[in-house]
């Protein structure tokens, strides 16, 4: 049987493996700044920062809780509910978007999924990637393959078309 430790490392992993693919095709990817939708205690932004060393990261969260090793500067986080502060970056042209607010609740899952597909499209440009721990429908995102380590339904790749 499953636990959700299992689910856990498994996510975890996912996280990992697809900002490294994304990383990898760093040549082709489009000018523009990476966007971390949802902070939290700031290993994806450190992984991100790493992987990205060149690229402007800006994290979005309703505080800046990320652990101290990794903290990002307060003008870069943008604080507040990311249904509203996404759409004050509309236009912004994100190369990438990393999302990872997923509650594990599926009643408040199915809410996020209502409104996040919309707020990622505003701020992505033509061809950016998108991650997202939640499928993301949305005309303008092509679902992309996954790294082969990657679980089916355990995090999402799109690029915008
Ligand atoms: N990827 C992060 C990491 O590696 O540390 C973990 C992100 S954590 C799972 C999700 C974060 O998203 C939480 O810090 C939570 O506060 C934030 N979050 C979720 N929904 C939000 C919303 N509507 N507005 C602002 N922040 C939100």
């Amino acid at each position: 049987m499953r636990t959700r430790l299992d689910d856990f490392i498994s996510r975890i992993s996912a996280q990992r493996d697809i900002l490294d693919h994304i990383a990898a095709r760093q040549a082709s990817l489009p000018d523009g700044p990476i966007l971390e939708i949802g902070l939290g205690n700031g290993r994806t932004y450190s992984h991100l920062r790493v992987r990205f060393p060149d690229r402007h990261i800006v994290a979005f969260d309703r505080e800046n809780g990320a652990h101290g090793s990794c903290r990002p500067d307060d003008g870069d986080v943008v604080i507040g509910d990311i249904r509203e502060t996404c759409l004050s970056y509309t236009g912004t042209r994100a190369a990438v978007v990393h999302a990872d607010i997923g509650t594990g609740y599926p009643e408040q899952d199915a809410i996020i999924r209502e409104w996040l597909p919309s707020r990622v499209v505003a701020v992505l440009t033509l061809d950016g990637f998108v991650a997202s721990g939640l499928e993301l429908k949305h005309p303008e995102l092509e679902e992309m393959p996954l790294p082969p380590s990657v679980e089916k339904g355990r995090y999402f790749l799109y690029r915008r078309r």
